[in-house]
């Protein structure tokens, strides 16, 4: 991801590390510079099965299938708590 400025014209800059650049490589979707050729940004090519596979992989997820995440919490609210 790069960090980008719209004009009120809504035309895209990407710093340089000097000035503002006019950059023309922007994703077909939601319009976030791109690499040369790109098509879409990684943000736009998040699919159902990119979605599926995060919530797959999420800790808390997996906490809460074996029945553990409250107590899990609690631990953790425990630990803060005990803090200087
Ligand atoms: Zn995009």
């Amino acid at each position: 991801m790069t960090p980008f400025f719209l004009d009120i014209n809504e035309s895209v800059y990407v710093f340089d590390g000097k000035s503002l650049m006019l950059h023309s490589d922007l994703c077909d979707s939601c319009r976030e510079p791109q690499a040369s050729g790109t098509g879409t940004c990684s943000w736009c090519r998040i699919d159902h099965s990119h979605r599926e596979e995060a919530k797959d992989r999420n800790t808390f997820r997996m906490l809460a299938h074996y029945g553990i995440l409250d107590d899990y919490l609690a631990g953790v609210r425990d630990i803060h708590r005990k803090r200087p």
